[in-house]
């Protein structure tokens, strides 16, 4: 019998699109959707003679994001040619950044199932522009939109610390909130804002020696699914190509494959691919951009709390679950949102309960945000602090919260106008307490005899008033009169 383990290893690639409003070397602007080749001038088209002028705005997204990830950020980098010939790159070059890149040797925190963070290095992460478009969907030809050509692409790579197709997901779905919290990319999947191409391999112990199987990448993966889906394919295929065939790694070689979405499998494109030679060298039309520590001052005042930082806070400080600090934290707005309310007073885990069973539902149901929903942290805090005094029941609060969607009153005149209010007065409750003890005598006598052990019968009369109250009585206070007359 054979004694086989394995490590899956993955490093992961990934383009994401920033928001600037115009491209990386041209006033183009940067739209999507928009009739083919209706955004292009000379500069992005590659005309010969023209002269690029970088964005500063792309670059300070970029340092930005570098910042985040806990990179150094260069203070002298400058702009290269990659230069290879496609159809969508009119240039026959992309401008890129090949030995000076923006940022380098950072790391990323990731939240994987298991709930232990894990830290993944960051190699670099560079600026680049992105290519053209080239449409198959004509007959017989392929048609070129250069809409997209010179984009701001910022392209993260990181070291091969990623060890399953969940991790690389929580990797992709951790750096997706985490531009969005900074503002710099909108990275909407079905834009095409994010990119992903994950490099798998595994080093397998067989019989006490150790073989690693030959590097696969997979291209241009862009939706979680996806990337999730074909690293967890390739790891299958690789032990399997092993076993029949045991075949390992020749180093300096990679093979590409593609991601079939139908099939769900990944498909051969180029075996054996050498690293290829591009040819870069610096761009004579761009100078070389100088980062002083005034600059990176600047940049530094736009970072914002970090979304899983935030998620591990609210799991330390408010005693949230991993999954409602997840939900919470999925996006910024949501975050502020809470917090505000927290703020304002009210009771983290009831002001979570509040926005994940009804605000957030709602506003998913209408594609819309808490605050288009006509709901406020001031009014959700009110609703809070109403339910922990008392006031209203926690099933009263969800009513109450669902009709705020509607009207936009506020909690305490809407708790009023739809009777929800609890009765808490005292004289009144003991009187209907009187009169179920009375009606009830069974019940009565099992609590007398069995003392400690008559949960069941002291619930039986506490739901007897909450009959007669038709849901209205403080079952606090209730269970306390009760307890009182019943000893
Ligand atoms: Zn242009
Ligand atoms: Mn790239």
């Amino acid at each position: 019998m054979t004694d086989l383990q394995y490590k899956v290893i993955i490093g992961l690639e990934i383009h994401v699109q920033l928001c600037t409003k115009s491209k990386m070397f041209c006033g183009c602007a940067v739209e999507f959707g928009q009739a083919p080749n209706s955004r292009v001038c000379p500069v992005c088209l590659g005309m010969p003679g023209v002269l690029p002028v970088m964005n500063k705005q792309a670059v300070e997204y970029a340092i930005l994001v570098g910042m985040a990830l806990n990179c150094q950020i260069a203070s002298f980098t400058k702009w290269d040619r990659k230069s290879y010939y496609y159809p969508d790159l009119p240039k026959n070059y992309q401008i890129s950044q090949y030995d000076l890149p923006l940022s380098s040797n950072g790391y990323i925190e990731i939240l994987p199932d298991s709930g232990q963070t894990k830290k993944i290095r960051i190699t670099r992460a560079h600026l680049e522009e992105d290519a053209g478009k080239n449409l198959h969907t004509a007959g017989d030809f392929s048609q070129v939109d250069l809409n997209r050509t010179g984009t701001p692409l910022l392209e993260i790579v990181t070291e091969p610390d990623i060890n399953s197709a969940a991790e690389v997901r929580a990797l992709a779905v951790e750096l997706q909130r985490m531009v969005r919290y900074l503002g710099v990319s909108e990275a909407d999947m079905q834009k095409g804002h994010m990119r992903f191409e994950p490099n798998v391999n595994l080093v397998i112990t067989k019989n006490g020696a150790e073989y690693k199987t030959p590097i696969v990448e997979i291209k241009n993966l862009n939706s979680f699914r996806a990337l999730e889906k074909s690293v967890d394919y390739e790891i299958s295929r690789q032990l399997d190509e092993f076993m029949e065939t045991g075949k390992i790694m020749e180093p300096g070689t990679k093979s590409t494959r593609g991601w079939d979405d139908v099939n769900e499998a990944t498909v051969l494109q180029r075996e054996k691919e050498e690293a290829h030679d591009y040819r870069y060298f610096p761009d004579p039309d761009l100078v070389p951009v100088e980062i002083t520590e005034q600059w990176l001052e600047s940049i530094k005042t736009q970072l914002c709390e970090l979304p899983l930082v935030k998620h591990m806070r609210y799991v330390r400080d408010y005693g949230l679950s991993n999954y409602d600090a997840g939900v919470l934290t999925a996006e910024r707005s949501i975050a502020e949102f809470f917090e505000d309310a927290v703020a304002i007073g009210g009771e983290p885990k009831r002001v979570c309960n509040l926005l994940t069973q009804v605000g957030l539902k709602l506003a998913n149901e209408a594609g819309c945000s808490l605050a288009e929903l006509g709901l406020t942290s001031e009014k959700v805090a009110e609703l809070a602090k109403m339910t922990d005094a008392g006031t209203i029941s926690a099933t009263a609060a969800n009513t109450i919260m669902q009709e705020m969607t509607k009207t936009g009153e506020k909690p305490e005149v809407l708790a009023e106008k739809l009777n929800l209010i609890q009765k808490s007065d005292t004289g009144e409750l003991e009187a209907i307490v009187d009169r179920v003890i009375e009606e009830n005598p069974q019940a009565v006598d099992d609590i007398r005899n069995a003392g400690k052990k008559s949960g069941k019968a002291r619930g039986f009369l506490l739901g007897q008033v909450m009959q007669k109250t038709k849901g209205r009585a403080n079952p606090k206070i209730v269970s306390e009169i009760l307890a009182r007359k019943l000893g």
